[in-house]
């Protein structure tokens, strides 16, 4: 399991920025080093253990782009069309028995590869057929022109995937062409989930009148599965601190993070805080970012944990924050920093210098079809309808005092979140 010490997180102090928090989590947390192979077919979503040399050049073999007819450089006309005899056929999967003769010119199809000799291909849709049953070629095309060279993608033995990189459908379709039939990737980062809080019932179980049924576990768990993790659904513990100890010391050994939500504020019924303390070590953020409120970091038996707010919309968005660059450290994974995309704000917005906001925004097309934002009309940070309703999230940096419609302001999708 992922090893911490105690004193990893002898950090404090009053407000602490994102990019502190982060940079401080990033910097400390022990990648896994455990590996496992996985199919192809098995593969997306998880993070690649070893770099990838290419095995051979992309393509295989120099071929013809297009179909068309081959010739030598030295055949392509130069100022007038000139009809060239046809010498040969080679479509996708063939090859030339014989090289093109000088002076002719080969039918050939998308992909098959070049006949020795030939260099060019004219497209079949510019040339015509003479009465002769000559090919009559236009003057003029570049030498080389609709040809891929061997290794015009990727050239044998270069570098083609990095280890750490998390595997997207484009990754694995490389490790495919390359005739690979698995990958070695970091073992699933192992991950208890708990809520706490006495107010809370699972859906599927009964609900007393005070009580509302547990999203947020869902809604973590969901987005942990999207990070490839393995998730253990750990269910809800009450807001009492021998029993929250109890839970969180019996699943510290067995998993790479423990994440809790709710119980982490600083009143008298939340608990979480005194748990930790009394079974490891606990540092409590009060992170410079809303929605959100503390967020609870602390180590019970070297694993690390991470508690985040109960109010769902806190708890999503310091998920983002806290828990994605935690668990990719944790799984060796390169960094893949949110960089929000400029879009032009449609509403009015004040906010308090010196810490960072994230706004839900629809997103819409302009008169002018730019793309702009809108926000959502309510800012409660427990209202699951914002979440479900919006685009995405609008950044605003912690210099920033306001927005004015028209100004350009720092899109994230959700869809480019997790
Ligand atoms: P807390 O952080 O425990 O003070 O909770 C803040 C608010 O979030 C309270 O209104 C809770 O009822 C709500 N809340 C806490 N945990 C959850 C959860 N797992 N699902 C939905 N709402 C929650
Ligand atoms: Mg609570």
């Amino acid at each position: 399991m992922a090893q911490l010490s105690d004193d990893c997180f002898a950090f404090g102090g009053p407000m602490m920025s994102v990019d502190e928090a982060v940079g401080l989590i990033t910097a400390r947390v022990n990648a896994i080093a455990d590996l496992e192979t996985a199919a192809l077919v098995e593969a997306d979503g998880r993070v690649l253990a070893r770099d990838v040399a290419a095995p051979l050049p992309l393509p295989p073999f120099t071929n013809s782009a297009v179909d068309g007819y081959a010739v030598r450089n030295a055949d392509i006309p130069d100022s007038a069309e000139q009809a060239l005899p046809l010498d040969g056929r080679i479509q996708a999967g063939g090859l030339a028995q014989a090289a093109i003769k000088p002076g002719h010119t080969a039918r050939i199809f998308t992909g098959a590869p070049m006949p020795p000799g030939a260099e060019t291909v004219f497209m079949q849709e510019d040339v015509r057929i003479d009465d002769a049953g000559r090919i009559v070629l236009p003057p003029g095309l570049k030498p080389g022109a609709n040809v891929r060279p061997a290794g015009e993608d990727i050239p044998q033995g270069h570098i083609a995937l990095r280890a750490g990189q998390r595997l997207r459908p484009q990754h694995i379709a490389l490790a495919a062409a390359f005739g690979l039939t698995s990958l070695d990737v970091v073992r699933r980062i192992r991950v208890a989930v708990f809520s706490t809080g006495d107010e809370l019932a699972s859906p599927g179980e009964p609900r007393t009148a005070s009580q509302l049924f547990d999203s947020n576990r869902f809604m973590l768990m969901a987005m942990l599965r999207r990070l490839g993790c393995e998730v253990s659904d750990l269910g809800i513990l009450r807001d009492e601190r021998t029993s929250l100890a109890t839970g969180l010391k019996q699943v510290a050994g067995g998993h790479d993070l423990i994440l809790t939500t709710g119980g982490v504020s600083t009143g008298e019924e939340d608990h979480v805080k005194a748990a930790v303390e009394s079974i490891g070590s606990l540092v409590l953020w009060r992170m410079a970012i809303k929605p959100g409120r503390p967020v609870a970091m602390g180590i019970i038996d070297g694993t690390p944990l991470i508690g985040l707010p109960g109010n769902p919309v806190a708890s999503f968005v310091t998920f983002v924050h806290v828990v994605r660059p935690t668990v990719l450290a944790l799984a060796g994974a390169l960094p893949e920093p949110l960089l929000p995309i400029p879009v032009r704000a449609a509403f009015t917005y004040r906010k308090k210098e010196g810490r960072r906001e994230y706004v839900r925004v629809f997103l819409r097309k302009g008169q002018d079809d730019a793309l702009e934002v809108t926000k959502f009309p309510r800012e409660g940070a427990g209202l699951l309808s914002s979440l479900v309703e919006t685009a995405g999230l609008v950044e605003l940096g912690e210099t920033v005092t306001g927005v004015e419609p028209g100004q350009s302001v720092g899109f994230l999708s959700y869809a480019s979140l997790i």
